[in-house]
């Protein structure tokens, strides 16, 4: 059994928080991007249909949530959009 406390490279936000939660009003997921739980559908998560060897497709959602998407899988895309330089890189400190 391993330490908690010794989990170094865990990809996850909490490595103690499951994936999945069950609640109230259904099924959310954790992304591993903000740590939240989002309800597992569409709206919150981009996903894509993956065959089976059996021939039926399963759904997969991605590990990050549509907000965090493009933070974790696409930096460079969002980067120059969102770069946020300090005020002192800008020049404008008093
Ligand atoms: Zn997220």
């Amino acid at each position: 059994m391993k330490d908690q406390h010794d989990n170094k490279t865990v990809d996850w936000v909490d490595a103690n928080k499951p994936k999945y939660i069950e609640t109230e009003l259904g099924r959310e997921k954790l992304c591993i991007q903000c740590g939240e739980y989002w309800p597992l559908d569409d709206e919150f998560w981009w996903h894509r249909n993956v065959k089976l060897v059996n021939g039926q497709v399963s759904k997969r959602y991605e590990a990050a949530c549509k907000c965090c998407y493009n933070v974790r899988y696409k930096p460079g895309k969002t980067k120059n959009k969102n770069s946020i330089r300090s005020v002192y890189e800008k020049g404008e400190a008093a």
